[in-house]
């Protein structure tokens, strides 16, 4: 056996730094976490190798009777996490669960109703620059100016104004609680599917700290690689046996070919996690912490969209301190902390600049970060903003040094994947 390291040095350094990067830095970006060792080893599992297109029990290969038994541990831990009837885990991404959701439900030119990409929601939902926004005629909804929560008046107004087909509830950039119900009463007034999008609130609500949409939603989707810390994927929910036949359908053979196995094991071990009681203390403290951020934040002269959060997400308006997100984001990350730029409602910059960030405690939670951890974290992320306001978004070095070594001695403080091999070959 050769090592990676051994026989392609060039493609291992990359791999090393990157383990290195993600020991050294506190990762803010609220889509990303820190998967267990366990996760990993069934990704990088001998599963890659096998093809399965059908489902367990109807393949159209032969050698399928092992990954049958981790599709089938993965089905029965997603029902059980979510409480529901139907799980389909083969989507390759979360855009892709909701394209096979499309797919089942709609035909090209119909209507769909989702929140606006400015707004928070996401591409997917029918972003003019995506399938959904080219190939569905996509009305979009958004937030209150005075609140920042989502326009409830304005979802049915225009609900019974387009008769969509389709609604989409979800969002990739908002910190709040959202109603499923009244998504729910406004699908059934205008006889529309209600497709709730919980990919950012999995973890939250596997944990039982976000209301959960299942029971609401006719149908649900989700990545798998975010709150709910398992491999990059997706996977679509129901309680609604006929339309899981559809969805089935659509995944295999209407979008995907062979599902990834390795990625299904690893879901499915995933989803054991956030079945043990532990994953709820996880799920409380990922919240705790997103207050203590923004809280410690708003201390620092920051704005903080709809004055606080419900989830893992603190989306920072930054101008009260006369910065863009762009510029945040750059002296963030020299500092070794990483997040993105994001609009914010209504926002006055261009989206490659925006006027905010987000930030998410998902990914440093997992590494053992608290509140105590999180105070520091927006008390150095208040000092970076501080410097590049004063430097008129200039040189900021001075500050991000001095920063970067507090950033080193905390993550030395709460390692992650020490017992990765990979960190031999950096
Ligand atoms: N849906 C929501 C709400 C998301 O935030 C994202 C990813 O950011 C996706 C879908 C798409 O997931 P993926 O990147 O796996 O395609």
């Amino acid at each position: 056996q050769t090592s990676l390291a051994d026989s392609d040095p060039e493609l291992a350094a990359s791999l090393a730094h990157e383990l290195r990067r993600q020991q050294d830095q506190i990762e803010l970006i609220a889509s990303e976490n820190i998967v267990s060792s366990a996760v990993l080893e069934a990704q990088g599992s001998v599963l890659t190798n096998k093809y399965a297109e059908g489902y367990p029990g109807r393949r159209y290969y032969g050698g399928c009777e092992f990954v049958d038994v981790a599709e089938r541990i993965a089905i029965n831990r997603a029902k059980a996490l979510f409480g529901c009837s139907y799980a389909n885990v083969q989507p390759h991404s979360g855009a892709q669960a909701n394209q096979a959701v499309f797919m089942a439900l709609l035909q090209p030119g119909d209507t769909i109703l989702g929140m606006s990409l400015a707004a928070g929601g996401h591409l997917t939902h029918g972003a003019s620059v995506n399938q959904s926004g080219k190939w569905f005629n996509a009305v979009q909804y958004g937030v209150r100016r005075d609140t920042a929560l989502i326009d409830y008046d304005q979802v049915r107004d225009l609900a019974r104004e387009h008769k969509p087909k389709l609604i989409v509830a979800g969002g990739s950039a908002y910190p709040r609680v959202i109603d499923f119900a009244a998504f729910r009463t406004i699908a059934d007034e205008v006889g529309a599917w209600l497709m709730v999008d919980m990919a950012h609130y999995a973890g939250l609500i596997a944990g039982g700290v976000y209301p959960n949409p299942v029971p609401h939603a006719h149908v649900t989707t989700t990545t798998t690689h975010k709150t709910l810390r398992g491999p990059r994927g997706g996977m679509v929910l129901s309680n609604d046996a006929d339309l899981g036949k559809k969805i089935n359908s659509a995944v295999f053979p209407g979008l995907q070919g062979g599902p990834l196995m390795h990625v299904i094991a690893a879901k499915a071990v995933s989803f054991g996690e956030a079945l043990r009681p532990e994953f709820k203390d996880y799920a409380r403290s990922v919240v705790d912490n997103a207050r203590a951020l923004a809280s410690r934040l708003v201390e620092g002269g920051v704005d903080i969209v709809s004055g606080g959060t419900d989830s893992h997400i603190v989306l920072v308006d930054l101008r009260p301190k006369g910065l863009t997100g762009k510029a945040a984001e750059a002296s963030l990350e020299r500092a070794g902390m990483t997040c993105n730029k994001n609009g914010i409602p209504f926002d006055p910059e261009k989206p490659m600049v925006t006027s905010g960030v987000r930030l998410g405690t998902p990914a440093a939670t997992t590494r053992g970060f608290g509140v105590a951890e999180f105070t520091q974290v927006g008390e150095m992320i208040t000092q970076v903003l501080d410097g590049l306001a004063a430097s008129n978004s200039g040189d900021n070095t001075a500050v991000e040094a001095q920063v970067r070594e507090r950033v080193q001695a905390l993550c030395a403080r709460f390692p992650i994947y020490a017992d990765v091999a990979l960190a031999a070959a950096a």
